[in-house]
């Protein structure tokens, strides 16, 4: 049926010309001796036509059906690298050994050829592990007056500088609103004022700016309206604070703007991952971190200033920053220790000799917790669902590329990537080091858990109308007898939150797409009833585990879905495009300026 459906597409184009040939065929009919010639002519030109579509249909056809993925294979992969065997899969582990290795020697089994240029699978990305002694204490001084802050139960904080210790003294305190620097929405919190060596409050989230139409909403031209935009990320807030000279940034931890509890931030004190950057990161803030909201208050209150006024204030244009005549001290001391760790990557080499150095790209991480703290009797976090399945389902779409006539024209690369889990390290670590330019990259897949649960009859694009891919992602749905929806919960930033998104940063398209949630002969309801069990008991906890109810046609379809539309970006006339006004367009814009030109 689906390939039937886009058959008929095909040859859309050349209907149009039968029927403007049997017009003028109408016209000759007066002519009886015409007639003759031109009924055969026009049968002349019906078989070569019929030829032509139908050699048309049989190449695309064979090409364009949807292929055949093996549910039980992705099933099969899925309970190994969830199994105890495999420790939960942390980076750095013996569990990242074990994974590697699957993950080669499947690449390898199903065909594909070694991704990287050394000739091998893998890509080494070198990490670090930084570990912040707990025992500090955050003072802030006014006057003689000091108020000691402890560290958890208070605020959280870190340095990123790969130092043995920084500290901050005397440093004075701004309120900087929501921190945002936003020229295409004349949006400035700094005001030109200098926040040189100075520590920075900021509000977590957008800027919530009413819309003139309905102040009962968000105006949808500014920050995206109710969708989380980067600006609201809390990863924008401490590059802008470094960006700007600032010593320390600070976010007052809010749950709803946040999307999480403030017991989120202080279960993250252990030890955190980064790349190794060339400016060992002294390029970031000396200081980190959140501050609860209750001691946000506080500390307004001790500068003779209200917190929720200049919460307000700070939601209009018209904000400047504010100095509240505090001083904030801190010293943090680190443990650090290296980390090699390995991307996987394998490819299926393009058809076209004239292309083959052209790549669409699937993402998918390979890591998961490692073992850690123990819940309900278990420590080993198996991460069945995330993100076992999207490699498992890596591995089959790569034997599917393998299977003839299926191999595109241009190439596709396989990269299984590390450290999602820890701030999405790998893709951040390919996407600086490419193996193959960026600018010859024309697109990114990403997968990051599959649906366990059964067909549906939707599916969801994050950031929908963001690039070309998601029209592409769009009509093959539509050939599944899907509808795309966008992101339910868009103030969630999700499109910030997996592995297509340093693709994004650097202005290559990537799409991020994730399950429907109307579930196939089930009744309404089924589909978030199901993700809300997900989230509350299995996500990112031990019991993340293969069921004995999986139903693993959902993930198929949404396979399919996948290799499809990689296929036809890798078989495009065009290299997909960022939207006009869309957020990563600017990115584009900068790699244009600096002299890398993605071919139209
Ligand atoms: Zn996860």
């Amino acid at each position: 049926m689906h390939a039937g459906q886009a058959s008929s597409m095909v040859c859309v184009g050349e209907r149009r010309r039968i029927s403007v040939h049997e017009e003028a065929f109408d016209h000759e009919t007066t002519k009886e001796v015409y007639v003759r010639t031109m009924n055969i002519s026009l049968a002349l030109f019906l078989t070569a036509f019929f030829f032509v579509c139908h050699r048309a249909d049989v190449a695309r056809a064979t090409t364009i059906s949807f292929p055949e993925i093996d549910g039980d294979a992705v099933l099969g992969h899925t309970k190994i690298l969830s199994s105890d065997a495999f420790e939960g899969r942390g980076t750095g582990t013996h569990g990242e050994e074990k994974t590697v290795n699957y993950i080669v020697e499947e690449f390898k089994k199903a065909g594909l050829r070694p991704g990287n240029t050394d000739g091998t699978f893998v890509q080494a990305v070198p990490l670090v592990g930084i570990t912040a002694n707990l025992d500090m204490t955050l003072t802030f001084e006014k006057e003689g007056q000091r108020r000691n802050l402890n560290s958890k139960d208070d605020f959280v904080a870190w340095t990123r500088r790969l130092v043995g210790s920084v500290a901050l003294k005397n440093s004075d305190v701004v309120f900087v609103g929501y921190g945002v620097k936003a020229p295409e929405y004349d949006w400035d919190d700094y005001k030109g004022v200098d926040v040189r060596g100075k520590t920075l409050i900021m509000l977590v989230g957008d800027p919530p700016v009413p819309d003139p139409a309905d102040p009962a909403k968000l105006d949808p031209k500014t920050f995206g309206g109710k969708a989380m935009t980067y600006y609201g990320r809390w990863t924008y807030k401490y590059e802008i604070g470094a960006q700007r000279g600032a010593a320390a940034v600070l976010i007052v931890h809010e749950t709803e703007p946040a999307g999480y509890p403030f017991s989120v931030v202080q279960g993250n004190v252990g030890e955190r991952f980064d790349l190794i950057r060339p400016d060992k990161s002294l390029g970031r803030v000396k200081v980190e971190g959140w501050i609860s909201l209750e001691q946000a208050r506080e500390l307004f209150k001790m500068a003779g200033q209200d917190y929720d006024t200049l919460k307000s204030a700070a939601a209009t244009r018209a904000f400047r920053p504010v100095e509240l005549g505090l001083t904030a001290s801190i010293r943090i001391s680190n443990t650090i220790r290296a980390i090699n760790s390995r991307n996987v990557v394998g490819k299926v080499e393009g058809s076209d000799p004239a292309l083959k150095d052209e790549y669409v790209i699937y993402t998918s991480h390979w890591d998961h917790f490692g073992i850690g703290k123990e819940i309900d009797g278990g420590n080993i976090y198996h991460g069945a669902v995330d993100n076992a399945t999207g490699i498992g389902g890596l591995i089959e779409i790569a034997r599917a590329f393998l299977r003839p006539p299926n191999r595109p024209k241009r190439s596709i690369l396989f990269l299984a990537v590390t450290a999602e889990e820890q701030g999405l390290l790998g893709s951040e670590y390919y996407a600086a080091n490419p193996i193959y330019p960026l600018a010859k990259t024309l697109g990114v897949i990403n997968m990051d858990s599959l649906n366990v649960h059964g067909k549906t009859s939707d599916v969801v694009i994050v950031g929908l109308g963001n690039s070309d891919l998601d029209d592409v992602a769009t009509q093959v749905a539509a050939e599944q007898g899907r509808v795309v929806k966008p992101d339910p919960m868009p103030e969630k930033g999700f499109f910030y939150r997996s592995d297509h998104f340093p693709f994004a940063l650097q202005g290559v398209p990537a799409l991020s797409s994730r399950d429907g949630v109307d579930y196939v002969g089930k009744p309404a309801g089924y589909g978030m009833q199901i993700i809300n069990e997900y989230i509350s008991q299995h996500y990112h906890k031990p019991s993340d585990l293969v069921r004995p109810d999986w139903d693993m046609s959902g993930a198929v379809q949404q396979l399919q879905y996948y290799w499809m539309i990689g296929y036809r970006v890798a078989e495009a006339d065009k290299y997909p495009q960022w939207k006009p006004g869309a957020e990563f367009k600017r990115k584009e814009a900068h790699r244009e300026a600096v002299g890398d030109h993605r071919p139209q």
